[in-house]
């Protein structure tokens, strides 16, 4: 077909096994439990699916080899992650550990002590622990210079005191990775991130809210004179956002594939139901107007998947790609919502409705232009960058 992209042998061997692993598993298993994308589902039933695609050899797939997975580039994560979505299965993301295993953890594992490796990062891994990144606070969004969260020393130990906002996973999680000010006087470098186990007194959770995707896996953490020994200090003082922003370029990358994965599924969606519904005697895929609508959506689910490849490439040849990274992010996460809302559109009333997937698909893709970097900052990046490079000035 005119859109596949073909990975290493690697990243396609890994390809066919998660798709069986979807089809012949994981559906089923939805099946017989009727789990719907809006579905609250029990924990055990989670840590079950976590422990087989373990033993499956998917859960942390995109690890290296050395920490258990199957060293896959990025190019290959994100053919992979595109095809996990696509297939449809409501806890696809869970196949790889999307929501509280390894890709949480990501890249910080290379700023563990081996003491952290032991006790919190290799056991995330194995999926017997999970964890989420908290940076967020109600004041401090797209400027996550204002930080409110205080970690106080005292002792061996931090005392912490604060509120992070909307952090995803954290409903699932055993504990986060979170960002504290230790040195408010020190900007940037007065940051440092802390493993916040759940179980410590003083944290509770909060999650009175429902997202539009109508999916309950974010939580508000609240930290209350919780002590942390300092041992729980992840990479050394004040190099908290430096460990975040070590990796922003591939963290948003990486998200590309989830929206080209639901604005793929909305294509072949809107593709199927315009062949088989009727009206004026003829199927509406005959109208010119519906086809010129799934030719637009293919040639940008193209683009974007095109795009996506290109900065994977990049990245895999360790090339900056801080601009090329944003534009990714921001091109994706905009075109696979227009994507959406053509295929609702071609859906008409039917689309409207509660329970089609056209309508869950438009709802969970509008996020994705909020969340990890909205439109507007992804475009700050973008223009800070080119009028650098064409001008010479900041
Ligand atoms: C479902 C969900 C999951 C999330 N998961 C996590 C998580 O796991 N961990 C975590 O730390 N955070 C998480 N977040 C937080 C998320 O990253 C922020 O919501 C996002 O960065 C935007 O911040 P904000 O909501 O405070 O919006 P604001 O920063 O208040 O922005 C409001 C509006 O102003 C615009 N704006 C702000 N500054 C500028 C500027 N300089 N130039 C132009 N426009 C600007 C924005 O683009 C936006 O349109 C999550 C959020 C949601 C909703």
């Amino acid at each position: 077909m005119f859109m596949t992209f073909t990975g290493s042998e690697n990243g396609e061997q890994v390809r066919r096994e998660a798709l069986a692993f979807i089809e012949d598993y994981l559906k089923p298993l939805e099946r017989e439990h009727g789990i719907t994308h809006e579905s609250e589902v029990p924990m055990d039933l989670l840590r079950q699916i976590w422990k087989d695609s373990r033993e499956a050899g998917l859960y942390g797939a995109q690890l290296p080899e050395k920490l258990g997975g199957r060293g896959l580039t990025i190019y290959d994560q994100c053919l992979l992650k595109e095809d996990i979505v696509s297939a449809g299965a409501v806890l696809g993301g869970h196949v790889l550990g999307e929501l509280g295993g390894p890709p949480r953890v990501g890249h910080l594992f290379q700023f563990a002590s081996e003491a952290q490796l032991e006790s919190h990062f290799l056991p995330v891994i194995r999926a017997e622990r999970t964890c989420c990144f908290a940076l967020t606070e109600p004041n401090a969004g797209s400027d996550a210079s204002r930080l409110a969260t205080q970690a106080v020393k005292d002792g061996d130990d931090y005392i912490l005191n604060g509120h992070k906002r909307y952090i995803s996973g954290a409903p699932y999680s055993d504990f986060a990775i979170l960002m504290a000010v230790t040195d408010p006087d020190a900007g940037a470098k007065g940051v440092t991130a802390f493993l916040v186990d759940f179980s410590m007194p003083g944290v509770s959770l909060n999650s009175d809210y429902l997202p539009i995707s109508g999916q309950r896996s974010h939580a508000d953490i609240i930290l209350e004179n919780v002590r942390v020994p300092a041992s729980h200090v992840v990479g050394g003082l004040g190099r908290g956002f430096l460990l975040g922003m070590s990796r922003i370029n591939v963290n948003r990358l990486l998200h590309c594939p989830t929206m080209l994965g639901l604005a793929r599924q909305a294509l072949m969606e809107a593709a199927t139901y315009a062949s088989g519904r009727e009206q004026f005697g003829t199927p509406i895929a005959s109208f010119q107007a519906i086809q010129h609508m799934l030719a637009d959506m293919a040639t940008e689910l193209h683009a974007a998947r095109s795009m996506m490849l290109d900065v994977a490439s990049r990245l895999d040849r360790s090339e900056d790609t801080r601009e090329a990274s944003a534009m990714c992010k921001l091109f994706a996460s905009e075109r696979a919502f227009q994507i959406a809302d053509r295929a609702l559109q071609i859906h008409g009333g039917v689309g409207l409705m509660k329970g089609s997937k056209v309508e869950f698909i438009f709802r969970a893709l509008r996020m994705f232009r909020i969340v990890t970097g909205t439109s507007e900052i992804q475009r700050n990046t973008i223009a800070k960058g080119m009028l650098k490079e064409l001008t010479g000035k900041q």
